[in-house]
């Protein structure tokens, strides 16, 4: 039983797992907050590792036989920091969330009292749910549950990450930390912009990093580290390891002496139990690779990618959030050919082709967004370069051309051949998909 093949002892979830493998391999995976990880890191993420509870820090656990785990965790502390350029006098860090939303939660439980005042981008703006997200009618997400939160935003003519008037509200709001980092938001942040506001206040400066961890690392965006008390980073994006999160913090702040202590506990006990032993082993292969030139080499091709596809939709005539893009992504914005996100999205998904719908500056609401987000990372893995990556653009205004036609025919035979051609099935056995 303990050695028998998935295939054997489960042929359903083999069958689902094959299915979504040909689904990957198949199709053209563009949302942005995915990759593709390497076999190594799925064997490390898949060994034998899962079975062990290891609650604690190297050294000082709650279960026994944990020699080899002790050891894992320290290679990938070590090589986390060194995947960063760090040095390990000043900087620290926390190998153990689960995802970025946790980690994200950790360090906020390490740096905050409950109710304290956090600013983070806004969702519609770019930001992400756990940077203090709330609707009029709704506190969303535990960020905005535990803690007073106000967004920032970008301004309306330039789409950049207004600074200004973030300084403004923040003179007013008076955040005990400044959130920084984005899940939509194409171009590079000014650290040193946010570090002024925060001395000026007395905040913590955070920054989330999860979507352009890869491109920090390999020096092609600029540095968090050299302005931001901590920073936080999921590790499957950019950084292209399995799901988990990291959390780096400052070890030599004349006012912070005990943030490891602090980081360290909020992770556990007070947000996790045991680790993720197999996924740390996942992470640590991960970081490996991208110390290596070759990463390097995949990041500045990942953001060329990137210019390239904007600069080919812009050449179709389209609208890009900003313009274009510095970094792994693209925001598109459909409102001017008169397309909601969720119609394109589901004609790309007819056609083999994965992006999402995403807010675009300007949305009345998040949940019915205008635009889309495309990234190239995952492409970019599949060793794309520029004049792959321009056909994939041709292909998006195609589905942007098949979008308009068949919301102009809704309801027609038009639209159930479409669907049925694209799903490749018998008309009668195909339910109707609504584009
Ligand atoms: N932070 C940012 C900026 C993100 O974009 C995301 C996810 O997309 C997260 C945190 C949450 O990460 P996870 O899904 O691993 O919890």
């Amino acid at each position: 039983m303990l050695y028998t093949p998935l295939a054997e002892i489960d042929p359903e979830v083999k069958n689902i797992i094959d299915k979504e493998t040909w689904r990957q391999l198949n199709g053209l995976e563009l949302i942005a907050s995915e990759n593709l990880t390497s076999a190594s890191v799925m064997e490390a993420n898949g060994s034998i590792l899962t079975n062990k509870y290891s609650e604690g820090l190297p050294g000082q656990r709650y279960y026994g036989g944990n020699e080899y785990i002790d050891e894992l965790e320290q290679l990938c502390r070590a090589r986390a920091l060194k995947a960063f350029n760090l040095d390990p006098a000043k900087w620290g860090v926390n190998v153990q969330p689960y995802s970025g939303s946790t980690a994200n939660f950790a360090a906020f439980t390490a740096l905050l009292q409950p109710q304290d005042r956090l600013m983070g981008l806004g969702l519609p703006d770019g930001g992400h749910l756990t940077h203090g997200y709330y609707t009029a009618k709704k506190k969303m997400t535990a960020s905005s549950i535990y803690f007073q939160s106000f967004p920032y935003g970008i301004d309306p003519a330039t789409q950049l990450i207004d600074y200004d008037a973030l300084s403004s509200q923040a003179k007013i709001f008076k955040p005990r930390m400044v959130v920084c980092g984005a899940s939509a938001y194409p171009r590079d942040w000014d650290y040193s912009k946010l570090r002024a506001v925060a001395d000026r206040e007395g905040a913590w400066l955070l920054c989330d990093m999860a979507h352009t961890s890869g491109l920090v690392a390999a020096q092609e965006l600029n540095s968090p580290f050299e302005y931001c008390d901590v920073v936080t980073t999921t590790t499957h994006k950019t950084l292209r390891g399995p799901r988990a999160g990291l959390i780096f913090f400052r070890k030599d702040l004349e006012h912070a002496k005990d943030l490891e202590k602090r980081v360290n506990e909020a992770v556990f006990p007070a947000c996790q139990g045991g680790p993720h032993n197999n996924t740390i082993a996942g992470v640590a292969t991960a970081l490996l690779q991208v110390a290596q030139p070759a990463f390097k080499e995949y990041a500045k091709q990942v953001i060329s990618n990137a210019r390239a596809l904007a600069a080919k939709l812009v050449a179709h005539g389209h609208k890009l959030q900003t313009g274009g893009s510095d970094n792994h992504l693209v925001l598109w914005d459909l409102r001017p050919v008169g397309l909601t996100g969720s119609k394109v999205e589901k004609v790309c998904d007819l056609m083999g082709i994965t992006i999402n719908k995403n807010a675009v500056s300007g949305d009345a609401s998040a949940l019915a967004p205008g635009g889309i987000r495309i990234g190239t990372s995952a492409l970019t893995s599949r060793n794309m370069r520029e004049a792959d990556v321009e056909i994939v653009a041709d292909f998006l205004h195609r589905a942007v051309e098949i979008s308009l036609l068949l919301q102009k025919e809704a309801g027609s035979k038009l639209l159930k051949d479409f669907v049925r051609v694209a799903t490749n099935q018998e008309e009668g056995k195909v339910g109707y998909t609504q584009v």
